[in-house]
Order: structure tokens, then C-alpha cells, then sequence
């Protein structure tokens, strides 16, 4: 069996989902992940935003018109007055279940309802389209078997158990319709895995079912060799290892969610990200084979914020940099990258929640610098330190940009560099032009 994730633009209209259906109906059993339609979940988003505020009518302006949106899809999409009705009265059911928020109180549970409504939408749109083109489909709810733990992470064991449960139970199917994203939090509260995880659903449903291979159907021709939204000229990659991809997705390479790629290496299952628009280009396959000697990619990662603390008494002072990093796991916020001399250390944070109640306690053991608007750039490939000249070429394409920090040798296949925000478009187009 295998898993097949569509994301939003790939389902953003009733003629791409169209498109879908024609590629989940290859002949062998498919699990199909779906998105939401396109810009569905920044508008939830908005709304919920909007409900958060007690602006009613702010809320129910978005509403009404991404409602409108929907019903013109699925005139546009079902070709029997029987389904465009169905259609009619599954947007009906769902609309109204967004407006009953406007009337009540609001918190993070019924955000969290809300922001689900996109995935059980489109999915259900889907399914609808195959019963009336006579497919052999069902529809697998999430909520039934995707769950995450009390600390958030994907409880696997349970996945596993019922998902492959309710494919047992339900045998004969060739395609499974199942929503991406949506999840059941430890308490049975709906939840997700945060913005853009469908992709992590995908991963997480090919683990526990041991998938033959998982696809990521997006809107671009697989895993480019730098960032095609400030880079020209980039190229997919035709393939890449766990590794590397792992390193990407976290660093920036928004085609992959950033955790999506564990669980398919734990699994050593493939992962092929294919394009909807030209589903016939090769794409690019993600799998335990590392490529020598080459670099293969340059990512970038936004909102990062540096932390230097420097201190006298770190000279020779074993125990400061345990210190230094229970202050940051007393507020649960990780630390990306780390830098040490003998008089200070630097770390980068992508979460700011905390960043005050941190600066404060650091101070107790040195004097702290705070950096924002900062970018992690990524350079991916087989750099192990046998590797001669790597280096010299990426520092010689940055060598008219202010380097704040540099992390090589934390694992074989990453150098990361960082760069005030202003620099980071000039950054990517020099590593282009000097490593490709
Ligand atoms: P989906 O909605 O299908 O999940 P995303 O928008 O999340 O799609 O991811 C696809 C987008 O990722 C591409 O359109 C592209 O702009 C962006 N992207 C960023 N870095 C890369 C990269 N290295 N390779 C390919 N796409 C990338
Ligand atoms: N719809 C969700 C989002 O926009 C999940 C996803 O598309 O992967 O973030
Ligand atoms: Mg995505």
C-alpha cells in the first residue's frame, strides 16, 4: 500500500481535485492524505483570530465569504443534482458548525475545532467526487486514529494500532481518503500538528502501516537545490537521503514539514515529493541512499533570534554550559544552533515566548547580547570533514556578508551559517552562484 498526500494548491479548486482523483486511481490501494483547499487554514486562522478579539462581525464577514467560496466549488465539482446537493449540505453542516463559535466563548480548544474544519472539508468533498465516479473509496477519519501525547508528540504505538485496525476492518477498498494535519491531543480534544503537517500525517501513516512509499503530491517538481521563492535557477534534486532531507525540512525547505522525515527513515521507508501540475516529472526521491561528494541543497531559516552570554567564569568552569542550557529547558524552548569560545557562548532560538524571562536569568552568570531578525542558512550535503574545499567555497560566496555564528561538524551533512534577515536573499544567490 501506499501513501499519497496532496497539499493545498494540489486540492485548491474543483478542478484540481479532479486532477487528484485521476492520479489516486492507479490501480493499486492507496491511502490518500489531503490538505485543506488552498488558504482555507490562514483563513481559520483569521477567523479564529478575529473570535479571539469578540469581533463577531470581523469573523463572520470571513466566513461568509470563504462559505461562498465553498459552495461555488462544489457546483463546479460534482456533476449530479443528487451530489451537488450532498455537496450543498456537507458546506451547510460545516459552515454552521464555524458560526455557533461566534456565539459563545472562545479558547484554544475551539480554535483548534475550527482549524480543523479545512481538512474534514475538503476530504469529504473528495470522497464525494469518487462515490459518484464510482470509485471503490471510503473515507478514513483521522480523528479516529491520529493522537499525539501529552507532550505533543505523535503517540505512534497508538497509530499504528488503529490505524492498521480500521484497515483491517474495512478490507476491500482501493482508496482511503484520510485528512491530513488533524490529530486527537492526549486528553481526546482535537488538535493538529501544527501549520503544514499533513505532511507529517502522511509520514506518520506510512510508518505505522509500513507503507511501500509515501508521496508528497505538491506544486513544484520535488526538493529544489536552494529556495525557488528568493533563488532563480533552482533545480530539483533527483535524490536525497533521510539525512539531508531532515536537514532541509527543519532548516527552511518549506516543501517538507519540518519533522516529517523521521518517521519514514525510522520506518527506512521512501518518500517520492511529485508534482501535480506535471505528474509525470521524475521528482525527488528521499531514501536511505546518501550521494557522495556533492553539495546538494541551500535552505534558509527565518525568525531566529541569537543569544550570546559571555562570562569570566566560564574559563575553566565546568558545569556553566549545563547552566546555560537548563535556563532554556526550564522555559521548553530548544536551541538550534551553538557556537563556544572560552570567555562566552552563543545559542539561536526560533521561539521568542520566553526570550525575556531567559535573558533575565542568564544574566545571573554573564553579561547576554540578544540578536533578532536572524537567518539560518543551511548548506546540505556529504560534508564529512575528508571532504576538502567545501568550506572555502561557502565561505568564499559569503565573503562580502556579516557572519554572526557558524556551526560545522555537528553532523555530516550540514554547515549552518547566521546572517542578519537583510542579508539573507543576497546569501542564497551566492551560494547559488558559487556552489551549483
Ligand atoms: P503544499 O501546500 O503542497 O504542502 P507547500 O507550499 O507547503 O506545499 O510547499 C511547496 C513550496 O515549498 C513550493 O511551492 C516552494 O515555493 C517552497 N519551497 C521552499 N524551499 C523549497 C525547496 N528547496 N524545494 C522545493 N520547494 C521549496
Ligand atoms: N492545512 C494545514 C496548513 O495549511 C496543513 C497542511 O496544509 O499541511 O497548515
Ligand atoms: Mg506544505
Amino acid at each position: 500500500m501506499n501513501v499519497l498526500k496532496f497539499g493545498g494548491t494540489s486540492v485548491g479548486s474543483a478542478a484540481r481535485m479532479k486532477e487528484v482523483a485521476t492520479l489516486v486511481r492507479n490501480g493499486q490501494q492507496n491511502i490518500v492524505v489531503l490538505s485543506a483547499m488552498s488558504g482555507t487554514t490562514n483563513s481559520l486562522v483569521e477567523i479564529a483570530n478575529y473570535l479571539y478579539k469578540k469581533n463577531n462581525d470581523g469573523a463572520n464577514e470571513l466566513i461568509n465569504g470563504l462559505e461562498q467560496k465553498y459552495y461555488n466549488e462544489v457546483k463546479e465539482l460534482y456533476s449530479t443534482d443528487t451530489y451537488k446537493q450532498k455537496g450543498k449540505e456537507l458546506i451547510e453542516y460545516h459552515f454552521d458548525y464555524i458560526k455557533s463559535f461566534t456565539k459563545d466563548m472562545f479558547t484554544a480548544f475551539e480554535e483548534k475545532a475550527i482549524l480543523a474544519q479545512g481538512e474534514l472539508i475538503s476530504t469529504a468533498m473528495f470522497q464525494y467526487y469518487l462515490e459518484e465516479q464510482g470509485e471503490n473509496s471510503m473515507l478514513l477519519p483521522a480523528l479516529d486514529f491520529m493522537r499525539i501525547d501529552k507532550h505533543n508528540e505523535p503517540d505512534t504505538s497508538y497509530i499504528k494500532e488503529n490505524c492498521t485496525k480500521l484497515l483491517k476492518d474495512n478490507p476491500d477498498y482501493a482508496i482511503y481518503v484520510t485528512q491530513g494535519y488533524i490529530c486527537r491531543n492526549a486528553f481526546g480534544e482535537v488538535d493538529n500538528l501544527q501549520r503544514g503537517g499533513s505532511d507529517y500525517t502522511a509520514s506518520l501513516i506510512g510508518a505505522a502501516i509500513t507503507a511501500n512509499e509515501i508521496q508528497i503530491w505538491t506544486d513544484i517538481d520535488g526538493m529544489h537545490n536552494n529556495d525557488p521563492r528568493y533563488v532563480d535557477n533552482t533545480h530539483s534534486i533527483a535524490s536525497v537521503s533521510f539525512d539531508e532531507a531532515a536537514e532541509l525540512a527543519y532548516f527552511g525547505a518549506k516543501i517538507l514539514h519540518p519533522t516529517s522525515v523521521l518517521p519514514a527513515k525510522l520506518g527506512n521507508i521512501p518518500v517520492r515529493l511529485l508534482n501535480t501540475m506535471e505528474p509525470d516529472a521524475p521528482g525527488t526521491l528521499i531514501s536511505s541512499k546518501q550521494e557522495k561528494d556533492r553539495i546538494t541543497a541551500v535552505a534558509a531559516k527565518d525568525d531566529i533570534t541569537a543569544i550570546k552570554i559571555k562570562s569570566g567564569r566560564m574559563l575553566l568552569a565546568h558545569g556553566f554550559m549545563r547552566k546555560v542550557f537548563e535556563i532554556f529547558e526550564s522555559y521548553k524552548t530548544p536551541i538550534d544552533m551553538i557556537t563556544t569560545s572560552e570567555v562566552g557562548v552563543s545559542v539561536t532560538i526560533d521561539n521568542n515566548k520566553h526570550l525575556e524571562d531567559i535573558v533575565d536569568d542568564l544574566k545571573k552568570f554573564g553579561t547576554v547580547d540578544v540578536d533578532t531578525n536572524q537567518v539560518i542558512v543551511c548548506v546540505v550535503g556529504d560534508l564529512i570533514a575528508d571532504n576538502v574545499g567545501y568550506a572555502n567555497k561557502i565561505f568564499n560566496a559569503l565573503k562580502d556578508i556579516p557572519i554572526r555564528m557558524i556551526s560545522y561538524g555537528g553532523s555530516n551533512f550540514n554547515v549552518s551559517i547566521l546572517i542578519d534577515e537583510k542579508y539573507k536573499k543576497e546569501a542564497l544567490n551566492a551560494l547559488s552562484n558559487n556552489l551549483f
